[in-house]
């Protein structure tokens, strides 16, 4: 059967960011820059329309962030499947770094894991509810992605402009294994309890198994590596 040929009503083109021509030179100066340079750029060039979504694994982004703006809005995902030991990292980083947190939660008839499956799961309680919360608020948002996390992270950029044509910024892209312990023995940083349990990589209960080998516990046996977000 012969391909379709894309016609022009089938086609979506973005308009390119005005960032996009600097892309590259940024990209090649925060290879050398700390996390804290990377996040104080980010709250010069977009002020009060940057936003940080934590996954609360552990305070390291939150850390670093507040130490530059400490009223950087932070957004929580709260999928209706969270571990307890998560909540109570919210509720301790709450106490700790009196957070300017909205925590954003999917709508009642949302799609569940059990009934529609996990991809349609990730879709309606993580990638709908940040895209909901980031229009119109946010024009770049920071993410604790790191290349180490996953193979198919290696080649993940500092800064990028994502599938919703929003400055996309991951200030510890870069930072090792060595580098994170050091920086969170040295500023005491808040780590969820199930890393201590054995956890290399926490997401929600039912698509989480213990695994030292970073994010394997993530949908352990099935194809599936990634929820969406980071697009
Ligand atoms: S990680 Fe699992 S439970 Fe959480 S949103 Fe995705 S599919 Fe649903």
């Amino acid at each position: 059967m012969p391909m379709p040929t894309p016609s022009a009503q089938s086609v979506t083109m973005r308009p390119s960011h005005p960032l996009t021509g600097e892309l590259a030179e940024l990209n090649d100066r925060f290879e050398t820059s700390t996390p804290a340079e990377i996040v104080g750029w980010a709250a010069a060039t977009f002020g009060r329309r940057l936003v940080l979504a934590a996954s609360f694994a552990d305070t390291l982004m939150i850390d670093i962030a507040t130490r530059v703006d400490p009223d950087i809005e932070v957004v929580f995902l709260d999928t209706g499947y969270h571990f307890a030991e998560t909540l109570q990292t919210v509720r301790q980083a709450m106490d700790r770094y009196a957070l300017h947190l909205t925590v954003m939660r999917p709508a009642a008839a949302a799609a569940d894991l059990w009934a529609d499956g996990p991809d349609a799961c990730c879709a309606a309680r993580k990638v709908t509810v940040l895209d909901s919360y980031l229009a119109g608020r946010a024009d770049a948002w920071l993410s604790g992605l790191r290349r180490a996390d996953h193979p198919g992270r290696l080649t993940a950029p500092t800064v990028s402009i994502d599938a919703r044509g929003l400055v996309k910024i991951n200030p510890i892209a870069h930072l090792g294994d060595d580098e994170v312990a050091r920086y969170v023995a040295q500023h005491d940083v808040i780590v969820n309890p199930l890393k201590d349990a054995g956890f290399a990589s926490i997401g929600c209960w039912p698509c989480t198994e213990p695994s030292v080998e970073r994010r394997a516990g993530r949908w352990s046996g099935t194809a599936k590596t990634e929820c969406g977000l980071h697009r």
